[in-house]
């Protein structure tokens, strides 16, 4: 008798099936079957083995098998999960499940040359002492609030420009290959990652098509966000590069993180974690330890970033300052020179600055963009909703206007600016266009410009205000992010790397953290106003949509510890930690209506 889960997301419940004679000596916790149910075939894992049956009760057989799932480890990871992000356990196993069947994964022979195969040399430099770093923090064990005691995870900073994929080939060199596994943003990036690995010798599974080698603890295992659920029995070692990136989280409910999941399965496992960021936000960094370069090695692996002050410019004058025109041409001037100009053309984007003195409308409790108040008419704060009137907090004018500028119009100014046909590319450009792109010598666009090119003499962003007074409380966060972003693009300041920001804002923490390549500078300010305002890490948050949401936040909203707001047709869960919110959520009955339950949103 065994015990399964189908593959049916409305359906949390479990059932009890009989193994058909003739087949069961392969058949295990976190095997593939499919069951009779309701009148249909559907799939399903075995989530129990060896079930007594209950008298009386006559069991259905279970209908086919289909061959191999997630190890047992994996399946209790997908148990929390479920837990942890509010959603069917299904939805994890599917993720963790191969894309084709696999049969007999956990018989495979090892490796040839042996459990764990010829560690790769060392590749020396600061690799090893950050590798240390990593090995020493794993040794003890941390109490961090959302994994309790035993997190093994440390935050590893390394400038844009300096080589993380040495610190992966010092981590193997020092445990082995089997058992690690790499996680990184982009299937680009696993592809290049994979290469280098092998021809330094080491065996490597990339997933999803690696994951029988995966499974048969063949070599280091390398993916996207999918592959933080990839088949290993046992975690020796993992890292994650780009930790920051947002590709990790799925937009999709349930809005699990990859990062999270390698955590608390290095955390079960007791292996060493290395989470690595450029720019490591709060969320990661909170109660973590820190490895880093020295100052020196980490200022040298940011370009050079210029920061040119607009406030005093009226913008009809132009969106163009005469250093961004001079950059420009000193760029194009060079036969192969080629430069990338950031724009944020949404819409919703709009700022208000004063129409005397030019200073940004900012809220002067947590920072954040003001929005004109439709029905007072003052000043609304679009973060934390606080409300002022409808004064400069500069100069005391009255009179503030809307800045608005979009990519298009941008795109053919800088083509007459400098006289190269600038490229445009936003978010909706076909993807597979990509051929003139490369040899596009300007281009301009919004963020996704900065995923689709990969080489640059210089990036500038336009106005780099919209990005840091985004209504979203992660805004500072990820603009340095983005800058680390276009950074890579452009190398190391020794090797002529150039950023430039046009703002408003010249003395904002998230700019001089750049320029001082020191994102440690954002760090403490930002810290402050989330303690102040309850936010993550200092919270934790949840948001609730759909016909359900009013129901189930009502349930929610009557249990201690966990207080709920209603912003339209959206509702905010909150509570101190995840294990208060977390619980509160599992506890409440789910409405029959539909309803999105969103945990750790980032857009709040
Ligand atoms: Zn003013
Ligand atoms: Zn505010």
């Amino acid at each position: 008798m065994v015990r399964v889960v189908p593959d049916v997301p409305a359906i949390h419940r479990r059932f009890d099936y009989r193994v058909p004679p003739g087949w069961g000596h392969d058949l295990r916790v976190g095997s593939r079957v499919r069951i009779e149910l309701h009148g249909r075939r559907v799939g399903a894992w075995v989530v129990e083995d060896h079930v007594s049956q209950l008298p009386g009760v006559t069991l259905k057989p279970l209908a086919a098998s289909s061959g191999d799932g997630p190890p047992p480890a994996v399946m209790a990871v997908a148990e929390w999960a479920a837990w942890r992000w509010a959603g069917p356990v299904s939805s994890f196993l599917g993720t963790a499940s191969p894309p084709r069947v696999v049969r007999d994964a956990w018989s495979r022979s090892p490796s040839p040359a042996g459990p764990s195969g010829p560690g790769p040399a060392s590749p020396g430099g600061g690799s090893v002492e950050l590798v240390d770093g990593v090995l020493a923090a794993a040794a003890h064990g941390g109490d961090r609030g959302d994994h309790g005691g035993d997190d093994r995870a440390s935050v590893v900073r390394l400038a844009p420009s300096l080589d993380a994929t040495l610190v992966v080939l010092e981590l193997i060199h020092r445990v082995g290959s089997e058992g690690v596994l790499v996680l990184v943003p982009s299937w680009a990036r696993a592809t290049q990652l994979a290469a280098r690995l092998r021809r330094a010798g080491v065996e490597t599974a990339v997933m999803p098509d690696g994951w029988a080698q995966a499974a048969a603890g063949r070599g280091v295992t390398v993916g996207t966000r999918a592959a933080a659920w990839a088949p290993l029995s046992r975690l020796r070692a993992a890292v994650i590069l780009d930790a920051h990136d947002e590709a990790y989280v799925e937009e999709r409910a349930p809005t699990w993180s990859a990062v999270e999941v390698v955590v608390e399965r290095a955390r079960r496992d007791g292996a060493p974690a290395a989470l690595v960021s450029a720019c490591p936000p709060l969320t990661l960094s909170e109660g973590r330890p820190l490895v880093t370069t020295s100052r020196s090695v980490e200022r040298r692996g940011w370009p050079v970033v210029e920061v040119v002050d607009r406030t005093g410019d009226d913008p009809r004058t132009g969106l163009f300052s005469e250093r961004l025109a001079r950059l420009l041409h000193s760029v194009l001037d060079r036969p192969e020179g080629r430069a990338v100009c950031i724009l944020n053309r949404r819409g919703r984007a709009r700022l208000l600055a004063c129409s005397h003195c030019g200073a940004l409308a900012r809220c002067t409790r947590c920072g954040g963009p003001m929005a004109q108040d439709e029905s007072g008419g003052g000043l609304r704060c679009r973060r934390c909703h606080d409300h002022r009137p409808l004064v400069c907090a500069e100069c005391d004018a009255t009179r503030l206007k809307t800045l608005r500028i979009g990519v298009t119009r941008a795109t053919e100014e800088l083509t007459a600016l400098t006289g190269v046909t600038a490229r445009e590319v936003t978010g909706s450009s076909d993807p597979s266009d990509s051929a003139g792109l490369s040899e596009a010598r300007l281009v301009v666009g919004t963020e996704a410009a900065l995923h689709r090119v990969t080489r640059a003499d210089a990036v500038a962003f336009l106005d780099i205000d919209q990005h840091l007074l985004a209504a979203r409380f992660g805004a500072g966060e990820e603009t340095l992010a983005l800058m680390a972003r276009a950074a890579r693009l452009v190398g190391t300041r020794d090797g002529g790397g150039r950023l430039l920001v046009q703002t408003r804002l010249p003395d904002h923490e998230v700019l001089q953290a750049a320029v001082h390549g020191d994102p440690t500078q954002l760090g403490g300010p930002e810290r402050d106003i989330r303690r102040t305002l309850g936010l993550p890490p200092f919270g934790a948050l949840a948001l609730l949509r759909g016909p359900g949401a009013p129901a189930y936040a009502a349930g929610l909203a009557a249990i201690d510890g966990i207080a709920v707001s209603a912003d339209g047709d959206t509702w905010l869960v909150r509570a101190d930690d995840h294990r208060r919110l977390c619980d509160g959520l599992a506890s409440v009955p789910r409405p029959v209506e539909r309803l999105r339950v969103e945990v750790d949103p980032a857009d709040v």
